[in-house]
């Protein structure tokens, strides 16, 4: 199966590829006819930038212009794992992957098949959650079957343990202060980050990045179901619902933020495919820490109505 997809890969076509936080369909950094599919298949327009994976540091650090003493330690921690780092890139970056910025985004993810894949293919794998633009991202084998059908070749890897995308951290180094700015919050904390860091001696200051990188994480409307998909919040109740339905699917999440994390994109699957009008999910005062963010920023995002 590797071998095959390995083929697949040098043959400038797109596999789906198992790692820790969702699904992603991965294509060689080095075939811009590789990178043109991904945007073609996900129906993902070109100003939405692609992350990099890798399975070493060395094939990192030749995709940025300068390598920081910050990126050693936080990759030293968290790599592999779901922490994506965005620094200046090189020259060796195709501008497709990252829609003309001058940054690139980069990662190692924590799963065998993929590191198993980037290594035997013998370079970096540029690789979105394989799913259509703004729709559910992929937790399991069969997510990416049923998003692509039979279109795109895909690593079973079992589902994945983490379930919400990488944590996004801009860094910039100077001699004198590090900026930093999470541009997408996820399973790796930013207090998990601040304190290594501070740790380490770094001065941290708030990048505050202008033109806002585009971060589709930012965008509304994203990660969205088949169903329209309410939240309600302090409190209300169903009756405070300016929409016309006559039944309804509560979508029940784990207390534990990790297990949520993990069961997110599953329920809001599954809660699609019943024969209710509209998926509602209440958010509740002790959703809150960290974790609890990161979720309720997709579900926010996901989200049709909001009251
Ligand atoms: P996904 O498509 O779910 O894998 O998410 C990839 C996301 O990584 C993009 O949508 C951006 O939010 C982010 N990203 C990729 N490259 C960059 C970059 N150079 N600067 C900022 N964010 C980036
Ligand atoms: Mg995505």
């Amino acid at each position: 199966m590797l071998m095959k997809a390995i083929e697949l890969l040098k043959n400038d076509d797109l596999v789906g590829m198992p790692t820790e936080t969702v699904y992603g369909i991965a294509g060689s950094i080095y075939s811009e006819v590789a990178l043109k599919k991904i945007f073609k298949i996900k129906e993902r327009p070109f100003f939405d930038p692609l992350i990099i994976h890798v399975s070493n540091i060395e094939e990192a650090k030749i995709l940025v212009k300068h390598w920081p003493k910050s990126a050693d330690v936080l990759t030293d921690k968290f790599w592999p794992g779901p922490l994506t780092l965005v620094l200046e890139k090189s020259n060796l970056v195709n501008d497709l992957i990252t829609s003309g910025l001058s940054t690139v985004a980069i990662r190692m993810p924590n799963h065998p098949i993929a590191l198993n894949l980037i290594k035997n293919f013998g370079s970096p794998l540029a690789a979105p959650s394989a799913n259509k633009f703004k729709k559910t991202s992929p937790t399991t084998y069969q997510h990416v079957k049923d998003e692509f059908l039979d279109d795109v070749y895909v690593l079973d890897g079992g589902s994945c343990i983490v379930g919400l995308e990488s944590t996004i951290l801009y860094l910039n180094e100077n001699e004198n202060f590090l900026e930093v700015e999470v541009l997408r919050k996820g399973f790796i904390k930013y207090s998990e980050i601040e304190k290594i860091l501070i740790e380490n001696g770094f001065k941290l200051k708030s990048a505050k990045l202008e033109n806002s990188i585009n971060v589709p994480g930012n965008m509304k409307n994203h990660y969205m179901p088949k169903k329209p998909f309410v939240i309600l919040t302090d409190g209300k109740g169903l009756e405070e619902l300016k929409i016309n339905f006559s039944t309804y699917v509560e979508m029940i999440l784990s207390h534990s933020p990790d297990i949520a994390a993990r069961q997110l994109y599953s329920h809001l699957r599954i809660s699609s495919q019943g024969k209710e009008d509209i998926i509602i999910f209440k958010k509740m005062s002790w959703h809150t820490g960290e974790l609890w963010e990161a979720i309720l920023d997709r579900l926010l995002k996901a989200a049709s109505e909001i009251c």
